[in-house]
């Protein structure tokens, strides 16, 4: 379980993050939505130890995570663009978690390696595609890609920094029900920042709305849905009232 409490993140004068508190349970996913500039991107950043915080803390279930950097929090990072390695083939982007730190795989473990590599393709639906180069692939295929790298070393939590909107609507909120599916099925719990009001729905369970540095409400996505917290909440979410 991933909390979050009092996080502020500062710049200058003014929070970019003031005072957040957040959960994520084990095996839930949420949305923290906000509009472009009220502070998701550095609240994820302070989450994975990349933005010194200013006050506050992150623990993962019973462990204060300050000092612990980076790479060894367990964290696997996914962004807009997905970043993916262009000279290496598909196969060996998803398959690079599983060979880090490993000088040269024995021939067992160059197998096993292989074969969660196909298991991984096929979870985000590019069965077959292990030999193309990244060029060679649509949008929407590269973040597809993007997603089984950031599994493939099996992250305790998930951090998605808008991993869909560089896509068409269409392709969008379509890939966006499969994200939810992909991680139902391997379990994995994550933490979504967005601007995008489908995106948030069509993958989370759990919704907080940021606005200016802060945490306005939280709750299931249907109770915010439901109930905005205030005229502003409901406007951002396309009421049209
Ligand atoms: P977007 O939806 O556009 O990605 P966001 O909600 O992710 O926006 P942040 O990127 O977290 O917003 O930025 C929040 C505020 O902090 C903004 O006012 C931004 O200008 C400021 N900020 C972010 N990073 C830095 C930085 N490295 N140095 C100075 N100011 C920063
Ligand atoms: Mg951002």
């Amino acid at each position: 379980m991933l909390s979050v409490e009092r996080l502020t993140v500062r710049f200058g004068p003014h929070p970019a993050v003031d005072r957040v508190d957040l959960r994520v349970d084990d095996g839930h996913v949420l949305a923290v939505l906000g509009p472009s500039g009220s502070g998701k991107s550095s609240l994820l950043r302070a989450v994975a130890g990349l933005e010194p915080l200013a006050g506050g803390r992150v623990r993962w279930d019973d462990h204060d995570l300050a000092g612990v950097p980076t790479h060894r929090r367990g964290f696997a990072l996914m962004f807009q663009d997905g970043q993916l390695f262009d000279h290496l083939t598909v196969a060996r982007n998803v398959g690079y978690a599983l060979r880090l730190g490993l000088d040269r795989l024995d021939r067992q473990g160059r197998a096993a390696s292989r074969r969660r590599v196909d298991e991984l393709l096929d979870l985000v639906g590019l069965a077959g595609y292990g030999e193309r180069l990244p060029r060679t692939l649509s949008g929407g295929e590269r973040q597809r890609v993007a997603l089984a790298r950031s599994l493939a070393a099996e992250p305790r939590l998930l951090l998605l920094d808008e991993p869909l909107s560089a896509l068409d609507a269409e392709l969008r909120v379509r890939l966006g029900a499969d994200l939810r599916r992909i991680l139902t099925e391997a379990g994995t719990t994550a933490l979504l920042v967005t601007h995008d009001q489908e995106e948030a729905f069509a993958v989370a369970d759990r919704l907080a709305v940021m606005r200016e540095g802060s945490v306005v409400q939280h709750g299931t996505t249907e109770e915010v849905w439901a109930r905005p917290a205030d005229a502003a909440t409901a406007l951002f979410l396309g009421y049209a009232r």
